[in-house]
């Protein structure tokens, strides 16, 4: 059967399109009808550079990577038509070491939504209609709130992160950048028992969002000392970074204690000052944080009971035909966080 779908599709830097495709259904997986997608940074940087970090769009490609839909047709007994999904963007493919170590989100040959990290790219989950495998469908209660629910990507990103950082409990946090992940992130600790939250940013408007989603404490480098963390070696027993900035990483490392842990979230490219006296003398653990694994139904599971509420984040929401409106929105930090779009 075809089914006809429009798409929101990205060909290059600042050329984006929605467009009309015919799609397959072959009674296979699950055919689903997508309500709602929330934009990302990886989509803006898709929009405003044609890249991410290496990766560059050479062929049209549909964007979006954080979904959530009703499924229209299903082989799974486990599904049924009009049951309400968040999809999880991952396809890891099963067999390699990874996959069979429950370290799936490393899977050599990852199959994400929107990502030109392979070629052919991985088309994403920005468009009407979409096939995907059963297992990506996390079924959540019809009467949550679908605004709510599209958060379940980046929270699951936001709890992997919590999760590197190891045991929370009764622990000091420090976070540097809060974007919507790192005000995710700010929210994932504070539900997994970390005793005092500390955020820093230079945007006023994204540090107020942050006392919404769980610091205690906020501080703006521009204005603000950080000085009395760096005290006695630091003062925080976790730090995440998650601005990518090279002057938010060296900070970090200042304000976290010796035989503490900082956790890199924030994408970014060389740290050309990196303070590597610092981390060998105070033997930092650090971590890398990429994506998740089962975090994504621990997210579904979270949002849907309630658990955490993300709805300061959504700063707009457009119809999906006015994607780049929506786009070029999206890309203006004074204003906007999370902005969604509407199928
Ligand atoms: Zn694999």
């Amino acid at each position: 059967m075809k089914i006809n779908t429009e798409s929101c599709v990205i060909s290059g830097k600042q050329t984006v399109s929605v467009s009309h495709q015919e799609i397959e259904w072959n009674n296979k997986g699950t055919l689903l009808k997508i309500s709602r997608g929330g934009i990302c940074g990886s989509d803006l940087h898709y929009y405003q550079e044609g890249r991410v970090g290496n990766f560059a769009v050479k062929a049209p490609m549909i964007l979006g990577h954080e979904v959530i839909g009703t499924v229209v047709h299903t082989d799974s007994p486990e599904l049924h038509e009009g049951q309400t999904v968040a999809i999880n963007p991952s396809k890891p493919c099963g067999h390699c070491k990874y996959c069979l170590s429950q370290e799936e989100n490393q899977c050599t040959t990852m199959r994400f939504f929107g990502s030109a990290m392979y070629f052919p790219h991985v088309d994403g989950g920005f468009t009407r209609f979409k096939t995907v495998d059963c297992a990506q469908c996390v079924p959540y209660p019809a009467e949550a709130d679908e605004k709510v629910m599209v958060f379940a990507e980046p929270l699951a990103v936001a709890i992997h992160a919590a999760h590197e950082a190891g045991d929370l409990q009764g622990k000091r946090v420090f976070i540097s950048g809060v974007g919507p992940i790192g005000c995710l992130i700010a929210s994932a600790v504070k539900t997994l028992g970390a005793a005092e939250i500390v955020c820093a940013d230079v945007s006023p408007r994204s540090l107020s969002l942050a006392a919404q989603m769980g610091a205690d404490t906020l501080v703006n480098p521009l204005h603000d000392s950080l000085d009395g963390w760096k005290e006695e070696k630091g003062y925080f027993d976790i730090s995440f970074e998650a601005s990518g900035h090279p002057s938010s990483v060296t900070t970090c490392l200042e304000v976290t204690r010796a035989k503490g842990t900082m956790v890199q979230v924030g994408m970014g490219g060389a740290v050309p000052e990196f303070p590597m006296m610092m981390l060998i003398a105070k033997e930092i653990s650090l971590k890398g944080s990429f994506r998740f694994t089962t975090e994504f139904n621990t997210a579904v599971s979270w949002l849907a009971n309630k658990v955490i509420n993300p709805l300061p984040l959504l700063s707009a929401e457009y119809a999906f035909t006015d994607l780049e409106q929506a786009l070029i929105f999206a890309g203006d930090k004074t204003q906007a966080a999370k902005v969604q779009l509407v199928f």
